[in-house]
């Protein structure tokens, strides 16, 4: 067994949602390499940052975001799992990649509490003005439910497809 910690920058932005990892921003990896029947078992941490807009009042954001993965790397041609030793190497990248991606929120935001916009006016609202929760727009209730329906069932099929 073999453990590493590595930081590494990220190769290109990651994401495609309203928060994402820039390209460059570090990553931090503690990696354990096992030895295992099939070929090497490689599972460790990731910590980086994301960075984007809140999702309610659209203010700058940057928050740490820490995933972990483990997946198996099978010696070469027996195609049972989506990862195979390459010249005795383990490429992590596609593995940190969507453990990343996948992990990063579809409704960011900048504090638990944020209070949002104003419906009316569209201005940002202070804390303390927003105790009374935004009255959903009845006519734009069912469109709400889309995107709720819609984001939830990706996150799945992305994974399955990895
Ligand atoms: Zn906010």
């Amino acid at each position: 067994m073999r453990e590493h910690s590595l930081t590494i920058p990220a190769p290109e932005r990651w994401g495609e949602g309203i928060v994402s990892v820039e390209e460059g921003r570090d990553l931090e990896l503690e990696v354990r390499l096992e030895s295992v029947h099939e070929g090497i078992l490689a599972s460790g941490t990731v910590d980086t940052i994301y960075d984007g807009v809140c999702g309610r009042c659209l203010r700058d954001i940057s928050q740490p975001v820490e995933v972990e993965f483990q997946e198996l790397f099978e010696y070469p041609g027996q195609e049972t799992s989506d990862f195979e030793l390459q010249d005795d190497h383990v490429d992590l990248e596609t593995l940190v990649r969507d453990a990343i991606v996948l992990s990063l929120p579809f409704q960011p935001v900048c504090s638990p509490d944020c209070p949002g916009l104003d419906p009316a006016t569209g201005d940002r609202r202070s804390e303390s003005s927003g105790e009374a929760p935004a009255p959903v727009d009845p006519r734009w209730a069912a469109l709400q439910e889309l995107t709720h329906t819609e984001s939830a069932p990706s996150a799945v099929q992305s994974r399955e497809e990895s």
